[in-house]
């Protein structure tokens, strides 16, 4: 049973189908241009929030890491040229979005260092104590069942091991957060149905963050699901966090 309200904030709100099947096929369509709409909407920005969140990783010299929620395989293929491990293996519920990562990953001729599988963050098919360190970003908001998909990366990550997360938050400053709020509930939904032709996959991006539990919150349900000597920081004015927790 899914525990936290954003558990159940779901794409197509008059769809039948349960959360996870929607985000696939989301992300399905939207996967051509999911890239371009990630530089686009974020500035550019988002490339260096994802550095900070891969660098938390750096004194660790992790030599096996698993990118849940990989999607096009951004994290993977910074990663791998940031921390040089031996093995990243990234896996997503989205066959459209594996698909273009995996000729990114092809064309860069990573393939013998990063592989990506379609695999569920809620159960992941390796065995317990698997990976030095776990990257997430932009993947837990997504998740059917957030408290599942951190106790399975628990479970995998070795003991030692670290896991690092990126994703929206909500800026606090007053002035900020109202100019912020205009950008995601209006400009940013409207720029999806102009650009991705998907205005549900930015409405619901908006509803997903307004809903998902940030900063201290995250970090206590991190803590209930195992992790240790976690924490947070805030980038970018609060618009984004990454948070770090060990096994
Ligand atoms: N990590 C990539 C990035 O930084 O660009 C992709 C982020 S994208 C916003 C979210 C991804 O989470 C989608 O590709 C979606 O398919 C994936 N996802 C959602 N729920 C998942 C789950 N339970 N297990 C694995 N992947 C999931």
């Amino acid at each position: 049973m899914a525990k936290y309200a954003h558990d159940h904030i779901v794409p197509y709100q008059n769809s039948e189908e349960e959360k996870k099947q929607q985000v696939a096929s989301m992300f399905d369509s939207i996967a051509g241009r999911y890239d371009f709409m990630n530089r686009f909407l974020s500035g550019g920005i988002d490339v260096t929030w994802r550095k900070k969140a891969i660098a938390q990783l750096a004194p660790l010299k992790p030599k096996n890491i698993l990118d849940v929620a990989t999607g096009t395989g951004d994290v993977a293929i910074m990663t791998w040229h940031q921390l040089h491990p031996d093995k990243i293996t990234g896996i997503d519920i989205s066959e459209g979005m594996l698909e273009h990562g995996r000729q990114k990953i092809e064309k860069l001729g990573l393939t013998n260092g990063i592989t990506l599988h379609k695999g569920d963050s809620e159960t992941i098919s390796y065995p317990d104590n698997t990976f030095d360190a776990i990257t997430v970003a932009f993947g837990v908001r997504n998740f059917q069942n957030l408290e599942k998909g951190l106790k399975e990366m628990y479970r995998v990550l070795k003991p030692g091991g670290k896991l690092v997360i990126l994703e929206f938050s909500r800026p606090k400053q007053p002035l900020f957060k109202g100019v912020y709020n205009i950008y995601m509930n209006f400009i940013a939904p409207g720029i999806g149905k102009l650009l991705a032709r998907n205005k549900d996959a930015y409405q619901y991006l908006n509803n997903s963050m307004q809903a998902f539990p940030e900063r201290e919150q995250l970090i206590r349900i991190m803590n209930e699901a195992g992790y240790s000597t976690t924490h947070y920081k805030a980038l970018t004015m609060g618009i984004c966090c990454y948070y770090c927790g060990s096994k």
